[in-house]
This record gives structure tokens, C-alpha cells and sequence, in this order.
């Protein structure tokens, strides 16, 4: 590891979190783990090994080349792609036995006329059906109607019928019953339609550890097993994060009242102040909106000031501090916390965007024998210099 910036992620809590989260779930509902978005940046092959380790029954992506990074790994589960892929590309995921999701006849009749015997194999799908939240899937009883015929056929097999929730993650349910009166509505439908599905599901991390009934076979945990819930919510188990970020104080100065930090002049000096530098940006995914959120240096909370650049941002520090001395930006340091829950809130959005944002540019050292002993190879070797600050 060359950089003095990295995100630190221990895949067994993910286990620990699917676990639990499995042990809240009523018997025989299946628990598909949710690994898109390299596996919320935590990493997909890391993220869906944990889960598999944990005792998840299949996984899901949200985009082709999603899935295909995952078989390239080894990954063996069972995979479902939460978006349509286009009709030519069913062949290449059929190869790699992946799982699609359908929500519409057109999709089928462009199908058929790329591939009309579906090379005597089955298809594997999972129909979609819109039943509020406006994004995707079939939305009226005509347009069901429509998609029978093609289900029908011998070589498609229709593994699940599922829909997805608006509000799952709101105090307020009156919107989620809503649409689960709609999704029975529908299911009743398909089931009447003489067409056989394995799996209905409904429930994403929030609906499922909310409310068990919604669980049917099958739930759909993406933010639960990275150890995010809903703010304001408390989950029935305890959810521990996998993730922490950190990095290095590279420069630590002495400022006068009234100087300005960083560009814009967006920041002057309150006081004398003392201002550490500290080289993590935008560009490894720590967002402009993260000006004025806190991080911890020697066991202290630092706000960050003036805007954050690319590479650099600069902390308001308690005190004197050393260059080389440790930042964390998530997590813990002393007996202080960061959590993602104070971040979310800071930025008005939720923790997983916090972590999807994270770019390759910054390092992912994981806690387990063989990388940590790697990790500590490298911290030895580049052990950054620490130099005491000279007081003025
Ligand atoms: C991302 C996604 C999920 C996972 O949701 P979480 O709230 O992260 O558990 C489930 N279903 C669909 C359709 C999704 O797109």
C-alpha cells in the first residue's frame, strides 16, 4: 500500500450481519444478498463470499457486467439481475447461468427474434412488477396479461415474481401497505394465470427486518448486510459496520485569525487555530458535501473546513498534532465513533452512498490473516514520518 489514505473493511462482520439477520427471518424464506455496486464498496467478490460463508442462497447485481466480474471470481450462487438486460445479451448470461428480470412482453418478442430456441436451454427469470415506487416493472393487469403467453413457453422458467418498496425505510407505513396491497392483487393475478413461480418476494434490508410478514419466500438484503438501517429506525438485531476509512495528517500548520483555507477563501480562520492537511478528496470519493463533518485525530473530533479539494481537505485540529499522526474519517479512534448514521445525516442521504462512493484511487485493505499480514509488511515500510509540530 503506497498511499497513507485506506478503507479498512472486515467481511466478518458482513458475515456476523447476515447471520443475524437470517435469524429474524421465519423459516424457509430464502435470503438473497444484494452485491451490486461492488457489493455497496465493499467489494463483490468479498461482500457475496461473505455472504455465501453466512448461508445466503443466492445473490443479486443490478447490472450484467455486474454479475459477469462475479462468475470470473469463482462466485457459484445463484445470481439475479435486478435490471433488464438488452435481448442480445441473453445468450452470454444464459452461458454464465445467470437469473434475468423481465417486465415486459416487448422484451420477449425482441428476444425471440434474436434467439428463437434459446439454444434448447431454459431461460431463468424473475418477473418485475411496479407496484409504486415509479422505477420498474409491469404496472396494469393488461400488461400481465400480455407477459403470460411468453412465460408460458417451455423454456422459460419463472423462478420469481417480485415488486420493490417506496418507503420501507419511513416511520410512517401507510404508503408500504399500499403497495403490498397492490403486490397481492397481483400475485393473486399471476397465480390464477396457471403460470408456476418459485419465489414471490418483496422485501428489501428495511421491509424484511421491519416486518417479517413481508418476507414471503424470498428477501432481498442489500443495506442490512453492510450494517446500515434506516435513520430514526432501530433494527430488531444488532447490524455492525464492516467499513471504516482513514488516512494521515501530511502537513500541520499554525494559523493566525482572519487566514483563509482552501479554495474559494471558504473558510477563515475563527481563532488561532491550528490546521492539519490531510490527503484524501473528491476524487476518492469523499464528497464536497462532507464540508463541516467531523473526523477524529488523537482521539478527538476535527471538523473539516474550507472546501474539500480533489486530493486534500483540511481539519480545524483540537491542538498541536504531528504530521503521520492517524485521521479517521469512519469509525473509531480512542474512545470516539464516527458512524455512518452522523455522515448520512451530514450529507442528507443515506450510508451506502457514502461507500459507493469510494473510488479504486484509495486503498481496501481487508481484515483477514493473509491481508493483514500483508497490510503490516507495507505499514512498516512505509511507516510515514512523524515529525512534532514547532510551536510558534
Ligand atoms: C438495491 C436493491 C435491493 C437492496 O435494497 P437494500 O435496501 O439495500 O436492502 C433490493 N431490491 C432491489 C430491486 C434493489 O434494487
Amino acid at each position: 500500500m503506497l498511499r497513507e489514505t485506506w478503507a479498512e473493511i472486515d467481511p466478518r462482520r458482513i458475515v456476523d450481519n447476515v447471520r443475524a439477520i437470517r435469524g429474524t427471518l421465519p423459516a424457509g424464506v430464502k435470503l438473497m444478498a444484494v452485491v451490486k455496486a461492488n457489493g455497496y464498496g465493499h467489494g463483490d467478490l468479498e461482500a457475496a463470499e461473505a455472504a455465501r460463508q453466512a448461508g445466503a442462497d443466492c445473490l443479486a447485481v443490478a447490472f450484467l457486467e455486474e454479475a459477469l466480474r462475479l462468475r470470473a471470481g469463482g462466485v457459484r450462487l445463484p445470481i439475479l439481475i435486478l435490471t433488464p438486460i438488452r435481448p442480445d445479451q441473453v445468450e452470454l448470461a444464459m452461458a454464465r447461468d445467470l437469473t434475468l428480470t423481465v417486465t415486459g412482453a416487448d422484451w420477449f418478442r425482441e428476444l425471440r427474434r434474436h434467439s428463437p430456441t434459446l439454444a434448447g436451454r431454459k431461460l431463468r427469470v424473475h418477473v418485475k412488477a411496479d407496484t409504486g415506487l415509479g422505477r420498474i416493472g409491469f404496472r396494469t393487469e393488461a400488461e400481465w396479461d400480455a407477459l403470460v403467453p411468453w412465460l408460458a413457453a417451455p423454456d422459460i422458467d419463472v423462478d420469481g415474481f417480485y415488486t420493490h418498496f417506496a418507503t420501507a425505510g419511513q416511520a410512517d407505513t401507510a404508503y408500504l401497505e399500499r403497495q403490498a396491497r397492490r403486490f397481492a392483487e397481483l400475485m393473486t393475478r399471476c397465480k390464477a394465470s396457471g403460470i408456476t413461480v418459485r419465489h414471490y418476494h418483496c422485501a428489501g434490508s428495511a421491509a424484511a427486518l421491519r416486518f417479517p410478514g413481508l418476507a414471503l419466500d424470498m428477501v432481498r438484503i442489500g443495506a442490512a448486510m453492510y450494517g446500515f438501517y434506516p435513520a430514526r429506525l432501530t433494527p430488531p438485531v444488532p447490524l455492525k459496520p464492516a467499513l471504516s476509512l482513514h488516512s494521515t495528517l501530511m502537513q500541520v500548520k499554525r494559523v493566525r485569525q482572519g487566514e483563509y483555507i482552501g479554495y474559494d477563501n471558504a473558510y477563515r480562520a475563527e481563532a488561532d487555530e491550528w490546521i492539519g492537511t490531510v490527503p484524501i478528496g473528491y476524487a476518492d470519493g469523499w464528497s464536497q458535501r462532507m464540508q463541516g463533518a467531523p473526523a477524529l485525530v488523537r482521539g478527538q473530533r476535527a471538523a473539516i473546513v474550507g472546501r474539500i479539494a480533489m486530493d486534500q481537505l483540511m481539519l480545524r485540529l483540537p491542538g498541536p498534532c504531528a504530521t503521520g499522526d492517524r485521521v479517521t474519517l469512519i469509525g473509531r479512534q480512542g474512545g470516539q465513533r464516527i458512524a455512518f448514521a452522523e455522515l448520512a445525516a451530514h450529507i442528507d442521504g443515506a450510508a451506502q452512498e457514502i461507500t459507493t462512493a469510494l473510488t479504486d484511487r484509495l486503498a481496501k485493505v481487508y481484515a483477514n490473516a493473509k491481508k493483514e499480514a500483508e497490510y503490516a509488511w507495507d505499514n512498516a515500510y512505509f511507516q510515514p514520518q512523524r515529525r512534532e509540530p514547532t510551536v510558534i
